[in-house]
């Protein structure tokens, strides 16, 4: 992903560019609407990030206006010193697709620069794989050594959980709190029952239980199994 950025103010150029890099962008940092211009015409960009008010002639709306004019339809935000609605007009009128005005947060700024690079945000994997048991968490589906096994919805919930955490003890009240809703009145016990019900529905009798007990702290999924 590669970001074009004009700035003028170097030290908000800098730190813009820093943070973006740190994200893993790589950016182009010009300080003049002239400059920013060219590179954008000749180089090809993810985003555009112009700032509003330039030195000299030209400003972020007139680099954006020229863009639009020539058929580049690149992505851009423009940044703003003002927050006055006639800004935020003229910038849509040029042609940008958003704007931001200053001063912003940070994460702000990222959050519309990839919404605008349409990177989307970062995803938790739709299939956990913990040893041999693998979970569609979309279609809430589970296999273990490759065959389906049917679980209960609550014995679903229990797997998973214990699937997404799998160097972590989880004690009884522990997943009484993160599997069942807080209205539910559960006791310990009932988790060892649903416990035992997931293990007669995925351990292999011949082997060690996939979850395994750790005495007087909970369970943990044997993952090396
Ligand atoms: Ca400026």
């Amino acid at each position: 992903m590669k970001i074009l950025l004009v700035e003028d103010e170097a030290k908000l150029g800098r730190a813009i560019k820093r943070g973006l890099e740190q994200d893993g962008y790589a950016v182009d940092l010009l300080a003049t609407a002239e400059d920013g211009l060219a590179y954008a015409e000749t180089e090809t960009y993810d985003v555009i990030l112009l700032d509003r008010m330039l030195p000299g002639g030209a400003d972020g709306l007139d680099i954006c206006k020229a863009l639009r004019k020539k058929g580049n339809t690149t992505p851009t935000l423009m940044l703003t010193a003002r927050g006055e609605i006639e800004d935020r007009v003229d910038g849509l009128d040029s042609g940008a697709d958003d704007y931001l005005v200053k001063p912003f947060n940070f994460e702000e700024l990222l959050a519309r620069v990839r919404a605008l690079a349409r990177r989307p945000p970062e995803a938790v994997p739709l299939v956990v794989v913990a040893g041999p048991i693998r979970i569609d968490t979309a279609l809430k589906r589970v296999s273990v050594r490759g065959k389906e096994v049917r679980l209960s919805k609550k014995e679903y919930a229990l797997l998973e959980y214990l699937a997404h955490h799998p160097k972590q003890i989880s004690s009884k009240d522990h997943l009484i709190e993160h599997v069942w809703n807080f209205e539910a009145d559960v006791l310990p016990n009932t988790v060892e029952v649903f416990i035992r019900g997931i293990r007669t529905k995925i351990d292999d009798p011949k082997k060690d239980s996939l979850i395994e007990t750790v005495r007087g702290f909970g369970y943990r999924l044997r993952v090396g199994a």
